[in-house]
């Protein structure tokens, strides 16, 4: 007989590992932040209409220090690119990045010298979400596969590990 049968009803078992990773994508607070037209579906998608409470994250954030996912809505400029990066860089660890739509993701249709080509240039990003704008329901799809990877996730030096392969370092052991 397994331990599981032997345990009285109402009792749950959970490694470490998944308890950790689901309070945190119970609880992603993102930043606020947006850059572009895109910025108008994200607002869109904190609203009641699609209820990102339910995901325990309606709380956007206005400092970076209390955020710990980055939704980059929109195009990002070369002059704006310093600024991204010092917010990214002030979120403390662990931190996710989506980049909302293709001018986030690839530079989109703004194939030009002012437009960084896909804010992976700028910090590592976790999901793309392809869309000119995304609609809600799209983010909110985005949002949940970010979920499901949180949950993969290793803790420890595994992570440490697992981030060191995108050419990442965390100080969050
Ligand atoms: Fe605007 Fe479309 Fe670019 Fe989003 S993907 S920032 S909606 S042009």
């Amino acid at each position: 007989m397994g331990l599981e049968e032997k345990l009285p009803n109402g009792i749950l078992l959970a490694s470490v590992e998944k308890l950790v990773n689901w309070t945190r994508k119970s609880s992603l607070w993102p930043a606020t932040f947006g850059l572009a037209c895109c910025a108008i579906e994200m607002m869109t998608t904190g609203g009641p209409r699609y209820d990102l409470a339910r995901f325990g994250m309606e709380v956007f954030r206005a400092s970076p220090r209390q955020a710990d996912l980055m939704i980059v809505a929109g195009r990002v400029t070369n002059k704006m690119a310093p600024v991204l990066r010092q917010i990214y860089d002030q979120m403390p660890e662990p931190r996710w990045v989506l980049a909302m739509g293709v001018c986030a993701s690839s530079g989109g249709m703004f194939n030009n010298y002012a437009v960084v080509q896909g804010v992976d240039h700028v910090v590592p990003v976790d999901m793309y979400l392809p869309g000119c704008p995304p609609r809600p329901e799209m983010l909110i799809d985005a949002i949940l596969k970010i979920h499901a990877k949180i949950m993969d996730e290793p803790l420890g030096a595994n992570r440490a590990a697992l981030l060191a392969e995108s050419g990442r370092t965390t100080d969050l052991i």
